[in-house]
C-alpha cells in the first residue's frame, strides 16, 4: 500500500466540516417547495408537484435517528476498493427529521449490526475508505452511534 501523503474526499462536494470540526453532509434544497435531496445536485426538484428547476446547496443535520440497518459480509467485486482480508461492516439508513431525508452510509469500524437498534441517535463522521496509487487517502462520510 502506498504511503499516505494527503487526504481528499472520495467524492467531492458530499460533505464539509464546520468551524468546530464537525462534519455535515451537503444536500440540496428547493427554494420553491422546500424539498431536500441528497446527494446534492444543481437542478431537477424531486417533488413531482413542483416546477422548480433550481436547487440550492445546504448543510444537512449532523445527527439523525437510525431508521434501518444491515451488515455487509461480502467484499464488493472489482473495481470497488476493499480491504484484504475483507472485514464485515454495518450500513445504516439514518433519518434526518428536519429534512425528511433518509441517508444511507457506512457505519464506522468496530460497530456491527448487533450493536445497532432502530431509533438510536446517530451522528455524522468521516473515515478513510482507501489510499489511492498517488498516496491520497480517500475520505468518505460515515455514521456512528452518537454519544449520549
Ligand atoms: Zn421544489
Amino acid at each position: 500500500m502506498p504511503e499516505v501523503t494527503s487526504q481528499a474526499p472520495a467524492v467531492d462536494g458530499w460533505f464539509a466540516t464546520d468551524d468546530t470540526g464537525n462534519p455535515h453532509l451537503i444536500g440540496s434544497k428547493c427554494p420553491q417547495c422546500g424539498t431536500y435531496v441528497f446527494p446534492p445536485r444543481p437542478n431537477n426538484c424531486p417533488n413531482p408537484g413542483c416546477e422548480s428547476d433550481t436547487l440550492e446547496a445546504v448543510a444537512l443535520s449532523h445527527r439523525g435517528k437510525l431508521w434501518s440497518y444491515t451488515e455487509n459480509r461480502y467484499a464488493p467485486p472489482p473495481p470497488y476498493p476493499s480491504p484484504d482480508p475483507f472485514e464485515p461492516f454495518a450500513v445504516a439508513a439514518v433519518e434526518l427529521a428536519d429534512e425528511g431525508l433518509i441517508v444511507l452510509g457506512k457505519v464506522v469500524e468496530g460497530t456491527l449490526a448487533a450493536d445497532l437498534r432502530v431509533g438510536m441517535e446517530m451522528e455524522l463522521t468521516t473515515m478513510p475508505l482507501f489510499t489511492d496509487d498517488d498516496g491520497i487517502e480517500r475520505i468518505v462520510y460515515a455514521w456512528r452511534v452518537a454519544p449520549a
